[in-house]
């Protein structure tokens, strides 16, 4: 491992950047939500920031997401969806992110008597408070509602597709909800022209992997961190070009990946998989794109032009039109940070 100089470690937060793996509830800063938590009389457990910090601490995946359920307590009105897309929309423009595709999970806030469409409604409002960054949304379904509730979720989410909802996602327990169940909603969302992505090979294994691959036919997955345990699927992954969204730092913390030297990715780009690198949760995994890159580089050997290439191929999974992908590539190139 080659040592860095100041200025090296300084261009991964300098360089233009793309995250198509961001979920907005795990985005939420801090501070943002330390006064949602306020707003809503606290809780006597978390007294201070620290305790909050300490907190987003897991040992295993059903932990996480038992602290994301915590956590979604405190976002109960259509306002608060404005604060924080507005607070997330902010914090992407300061890490020089250009374009993003945002997850974000309505059926999770049913609970408080909240409306697909209105939720949709408040998070643009937020997101256009900040016009220096372009944010498309993904529609989590999420899985653990079963495949009923994502039909009527989708639907809601069609009414509301006008408000840049381009794609949908399904996030949640994979271990306990596995992809066959949705089959009928991923072929409704494509007849509706969205695009599709589901998690998969993060809390569950290949077959995970296959059936988002053979049954849902989703045009990107999210994580694939378990394929490395199935060479026929690697196989497969290199020969469709079907891209990966790859989460390193999250895939530590939730135990998916002992630690960063083990992680798959630098298998995945060796064997010419194609790979975009995200944060999924970086409020809540303590990480952001550019950690994710410094990783890359200090622990798993890539080389700064081997980033650049990520870069761009976050570009070319997008879900953006040709023309818009071709730009926004130019746009990078010329950077005066792209080379520097
Ligand atoms: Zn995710």
């Amino acid at each position: 491992m080659m040592l860095q100089t100041f200025a090296d470690s300084d261009w991964f937060d300098r360089v233009p950047k793309v995250e198509l793996h961001l979920h907005l509830e795990g985005a939420i800063p801090l501070n943002t939500l330390w006064e949602l938590l306020q707003k809503y009389g606290g809780d006597p457990e978390v007294p201070d920031m620290d305790a909050l910090r300490r907190l987003f601490k897991y040992v295993d995946f059903p932990q996480f997401i038992k602290t994301w359920v915590w956590k979604n307590q405190y976002v109960r009105e259509y306002e608060d969806f404005t604060f924080i897309g507005e607070a997330v929309a902010r914090e992407l423009v300061r890490m020089n992110v250009r374009y993003a595709e945002v997850f974000y999970s309505a059926p999770d806030f049913f609970r408080h008597g909240l409306t697909t469409q209105g939720i949709t409604k408040a998070i643009r409002k937020g997101l256009n408070f900040v016009p220096d960054v372009e944010i498309a949304l993904i529609a989590d379904l999420v899985r653990d509602f079963g495949p009923e509730k994502a039909e009527i979720t989708l639907r809601e989410v069609a009414e509301v597709s006008e408000l840049g909802v381009i794609g949908i996602g399904l996030g949640g327990s994979e271990q306990d909800f596995p992809p066959e169940l949705f089959e009928r909603v991923f072929e409704e969302a494509r007849r509706l022209g969205f695009r599709t992505c589901a998690h998969a090979g993060e809390a569950a294994g290949p077959s995970s992997i296959w059936g988002v691959i053979n049954v849902l036919k989703v045009d990107r997955i999210g994580h694939g961190t378990r394929a490395l345990e199935d060479p026929k699927l690697i196989e497969f992954l290199t020969q469709s070009g079907i891209p990966l969204e790859v989460c390193p730092t999250s895939n530590i913390c939730t135990g998916v990946v002992a630690r960063m030297a083990d992680h798959p990715v630098r298998k995945y780009q060796n064997q010419g998989i194609s790979i975009t690198i995200n944060t999924d949760d970086p409020v809540m995994f303590d990480t952001t794109l550019a950690e994710e890159y410094r990783a890359l580089v200090d622990e798993l050997d890539f080389s700064r032009s081997e980033i650049r290439k990520l870069i761009l191929n976050g570009i070319s999974c997008s879900w953006l039109p040709t023309d818009r992908k071709e730009k926004l590539q130019k746009l990078f190139s010329s950077d005066p940070n792209w080379q520097s």
